[in-house]
């Protein structure tokens, strides 16, 4: 058997040359043929291919940070591959899908582990491989008893690698741990400062580089506000730092003794960073739809439930500190090119637990033209005779999907804070993205007030909307955040009769009924968030997630349409 590093492939090269042709779906950036890049000033050629080297370094950490195997498997891959090596070249293709070593396959959530007993474990390579739950609480128990509280703050921060330090554990800043990448980051980007015409971006590229050097967090707070601010700029680079991979962490406060403690000491456990960047043009007109929404955001916040119960972050008073942008993608790497069942379609950042947004920072939200652009014209039409009456198929309209997307992300700005988004613990994920779907439902008929959107565009939306709850396999809990979301809103909007299914199982809809139910769901999840409670959000999430027959028959029926399970990013620079 051939080994890489002495490890054997799982798959055979058949298993792999199907996973990897028919089952996935390639996703193409924008490429130097493209008018979008042909307009961009010379200047701003020249400042993309810095920005581009800069995101590539990236992945490197990124690869460190998911599975303490992963740059060496990748380099045996890639070495074998060179030298005519078909496994290796197969294997290789997954390995830069998943971007690691193992991951989830997008349709049935199967486990992928491209060498047999290389896993990840779930405190990703954050944490020592062989620690388990149990040992991590009991280490800290024991920290704890030796007051030693500065080590424990920094060990469950969002910013450190945790290794072994005899009996203990010790958390190293990335600004260390990375210190080779990020110093080679941080050159791309003074240069491509060096080069940059326009004012603010050069200042937030020539802050991000010092983030990058300083083990400083005031340095990210002011890369992160002047990347906030960015409104009018050509062009995009984010670096990502996004929390929603490092399971271990969260743990803690479901561990009685350890939330006290934690409580006592006032420590605020944080999910680590998993990082991403992203290099990309701004799509001007795009952009401009974007803002139309924005404007009413302020309205939305005094609509929440409990709206006088906390603080907005938005209000009438307060112009909402929020640029948003459409963006034509260069490249994705680390956290953003993970395509472990999916890839993001947008996203808000910085997120609430920054620095940047606790003092008053503004978020930027990036949409990815290109992410939402691919999909398979032909797999669609077969969906939309397998599950929705012909009555309502003059609804479907993937182009609207865009739409609920951007009401979902304008959602994560309203609602309670950080310290409420990441109270209940394992579940604050599904509560908060929960909160975002609700928001978006709920609030579409206030945009048809505004004229905004249309009537017509409002039923397409919803339309289209519930086709995301037809689950391709039963949730895994908690890992499996949108699924589990798509099921608590599935069984809602059936209970609400919202959506129905008739006795062709196809499924029919009752437009009115959507934002009362959706409002319905916005108010447990403002509830839970208030309450701090881990278990008050895991009882909602029990009581909402049955599975029944009905959902076994349209993950069947799915798995015999052929969907595509994996992402191939298909880069040009
Ligand atoms: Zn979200």
């Amino acid at each position: 058997m051939k080994k890489y590093n002495g490890y054997e492939l799982n798959y055979s090269i058949s298993t792999m040359k199907r996973m990897m042709t028919k089952e996935t779906a390639d996703i193409k950036m924008l490429s130097p043929d493209d008018e979008a890049y042909k307009r961009l000033s010379e200047e701003n050629k020249k400042v993309l291919k810095h920005l581009v080297a800069a995101a590539r370094i990236l992945n490197n950490v990124a690869l460190k940070q998911d599975n303490p195997h992963n740059l060496a498997q990748k380099e045996a891959l890639e070495k074998a591959a060179k030298k005519g090596d078909e496994e290796a070249f197969w294997a290789l293709k997954i390995f830069n899908s998943l971007n690691g070593v193992a991951g989830l396959n997008g349709v049935n959530r199967r486990q992928i582990t491209i060498f047999k007993g290389l896993k990840t474990p779930i405190g990703k390579n954050f944490y020592p491989e062989d620690l388990s739950i149990k040992e991590f609480h009991r280490i800290l128990l024991n920290m704890f008893a030796n007051n030693e509280i500065e080590e424990i703050k920094k060990i469950l921060s969002a910013r450190t690698m945790v290794i072994r330090h005899g009996k203990k554990l010790k958390a190293i800043d990335y600004t260390q741990y990375f210190k080779p990448e990020f110093d080679a980051m941080a050159n791309e980007l003074e240069v491509a400062a060096h080069y940059c015409t326009d004012s603010l971006f050069k200042e937030f590229l020539e802050w991000q580089a010092q983030a990058l050097i300083q083990n400083n967090l005031d340095m990210d707070m002011l890369a992160d506000k002047h990347w906030a601010m960015m409104q009018d700029t050509p062009l995009e680079f984010t670096i990502s730092r996004e929390n929603y991979d490092d399971e271990l962490t969260p743990t803690v406060l479901e561990n009685k003794e350890l939330a006290k403690l934690i409580e006592k000491h006032n420590i605020e456990v944080i999910a680590k960073d998993m990082l991403g960047a992203r290099v990309g043009i701004v799509n001007k007109k795009g952009t401009e739809l974007l803002l139309k929404f924005k404007d009413t955001m302020p309205k939305l916040s005094s609509l929440m439930p409990f709206a006088d119960k906390y603080e907005q972050s938005i209000s009438q008073n307060k112009e909402a500190k929020q640029t948003m942008v459409d963006v034509d993608l260069i490249c994705l790497t680390g956290d953003y090119a993970q395509c472990r069942g999916g890839i993001v379609t947008a996203q808000n950042l910085p997120n609430n637990d920054k620095i940047a947004v606790k003092t008053g920072g503004g978020r930027r939200n990036v949409y990815h033209r290109q992410v939402r652009q691919c999909h398979d014209e032909k797999l669609t039409q077969k969906m939309l005779k397998a599950f929705l009456h012909p009555d309502f198929h003059k609804y479907f309209n993937r182009e609207t999907d865009h739409i609920f997307v951007i009401g979902h992300e304008n959602g994560h700005s309203l609602g309670p804070s950080s310290e409420y988004q990441n109270s209940p613990g394992i579940c604050k994920s599904i509560i908060e993205e929960n909160k975002a779907d609700t928001v978006s439902l709920s609030f579409m008929p206030e945009y048809v007030k505004r004229g905004i959107i249309t009537e017509q565009q409002l039923k397409e939306i919803y339309t289209t909307w519930a086709f995301r709850l037809l689950l391709r396999a039963k949730p895994i809990f908690p890992t499996e955040t949108y699924r589990i979301i798509g099921l608590i809103e599935f069984n809602t909007m059936l209970r609400h009769k919202a959506i129905f299914f008739d006795k062709d199982k196809l499924m029919h809809l009752d437009f009115k009924k959507f934002a009362p139910a959706a409002y319905e769901m916005l108010t447990k999840v403002i509830d839970i968030q208030l309450s701090r409670s881990p278990e008050k959000a895991r009882k909602y999430i029990e009581e909402n997630t049955a599975w029944t027959d009905l959902n076994e028959y349209i993950a069947a029926t799915q798995k015999k349409l052929g969907l595509k399970k994996y992402k191939n990013i298909i880069s040009y620079f």
